[in-house]
């Protein structure tokens, strides 16, 4: 079995580059660019120099001695939430903006549903000096007015996407028809493991930092350089990618992706997608995707904005439908349950997103020996009123 992308973009039967004609070339120019320019000396310095100085990484990977000890094995916390800008997104911005750079782009466009992936966008297009504008549907804009005034303070355009649902489709369709008017001088910034070839794999690579630094501190931590099991959230599933990324071919390592139940995978407020999805096209891309009867795309839920996201890249697709990785669904309630457990047992605020992989634990057997890695993809702070709201309860 094979989980690196072929050459067409496919992970398995998943993947491919599904765009309208008018973007081929867009598509073409990146795919036939991207790799060698990430495996450019110039660009690793860079890349490098700014992921240590500017992002503060490696990120530490900690034993949670409380936690571990409730759950009766050892557990370890990869900590993306102690990253600039609080959780792992800023991995793959950074990428991005030196590709951006790389290829000679002077404008940045990107789609953002609760504004996570738009501050990393707006953050990174500040730091280069580059223009920069946030697709954001009209709803989402006025559901998440603090990270709007993120961007703007950063310097970004907000667009609202008035058209459909409001929502992230419709902020997504909406970047694609700017490319398809400014295929010249912009570069189109994805924020996951989605979108068409080459998207899934570039991001991926981003986020492989994410896993490599894993081996390095198990090997420090624990004389071996894998732990039994990996534990983390799938929205669109980059943060998940990056735990994965070097593991993916070692077959002692149990992959446990956890996506958002909502308010139950039977009910229609889920954003499970393999659990109510079907095979089809969704942002370029032969996935998994929520869909009705006439392929339209179905409105996803989850209390946590990051994991409300319709579809799954085609990675995941390809680790699911290959059972390489285990696929759980956690509700609202279990994540909520699991960032309070966090809290009080570590100190350790984490973001809605996260606690999804936290509140796995629950789900999953356990042994004494094991050493368990659960990707903490965020911080919690931009939860507080979720949380605060249920304090008051
Ligand atoms: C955006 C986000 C996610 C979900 O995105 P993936 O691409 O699946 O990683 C998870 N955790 C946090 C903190 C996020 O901001």
């Amino acid at each position: 079995m094979n989980y690196t992308v072929d050459k067409n973009g496919f992970y398995g039967g998943f993947g491919g580059a599904f765009v309208p004609e008018m973007l081929y070339h867009n598509v073409k120019e990146l795919q036939d660019n991207y790799i060698k320019i990430i495996e450019s000396q110039v660009f690793q310095k860079e890349f490098k120099a700014l992921l240590k100085d500017y992002v503060g990484r490696p990120t530490p990977l900690y034993f949670a001695k409380r936690l571990s000890k409730k759950y009766q094995t050892n557990i370890f916390l990869k900590r993306e939430d102690l990253n600039h800008t609080g959780a792992h997104k800023i991995n793959n911005t950074i990428g991005q903006i030196l590709i951006a750079k790389h290829m000679g782009k002077k404008r940045i466009i990107a789609e953002t549903g609760a504004g996570q992936h738009g501050v990393a966008t707006a953050t990174v297009c500040a730091l280069m000096g580059l223009e920069c504008i946030v697709y954001m549907g009209e709803i989402d804009i006025n559901r998440q007015a603090p990270n709007v005034a993120r961007m703007q303070m950063l310097g970004a355009e907000v667009r609202p996407a008035k058209s459909g649902s409001k929502t992230l489709k419709d902020a997504t369709n909406e970047a694609i028809y700017d490319w398809i008017a400014n295929p010249e001088n912009t570069y189109y910034l994805i924020g996951s493991v989605v979108g068409p070839h080459p998207y899934p794999d570039m991001v991926a690579r981003f986020q492989s930092i994410i896993s490599k630094e894993m081996k390095t501190q198990l090997q420090e931590k624990t004389g071996r350089d894998y732990p039994d099991k990996i534990i983390a959230c799938v929205g669109g599933g980059s943060n998940a990618a990056g735990a994965f990324y070097h593991y993916l071919n070692n077959k002692k390592v149990t992959l446990i992706a956890v996506e958002a139940d909502g308010l139950g995978a039977k009910t229609n407020k889920t954003a499970a997608t393999t659990q109510v999805g079907t095979k089809g096209i969704i942002h370029g891309s032969l996935t998994y995707l929520m869909q009705n009867k006439e392929g339209q795309i179905t409105e996803p839920y989850s209390i946590s904005a990051g994991l409300d996201y319709p579809g799954i890249g085609p990675l995941h697709a390809h680790l699911f439908f290959s059972k390489r990785a285990t696929f759980l669904g956690a509700t609202d309630n279990e994540a909520v349950e699991a960032a309070f457990e966090l809290t009080q047992l570590e100190g350790i605020i984490p973001a809605l997103e996260s606690a999804h992989a936290l509140a796995a634990l629950k789900k999953i057997e356990l042994n004494k020996n094991e050493n368990i890695v659960i990707n903490l993809s965020g911080r919690g702070d931009k939860d507080l009123t979720t949380y605060i709201k249920i304090l008051k309860k």
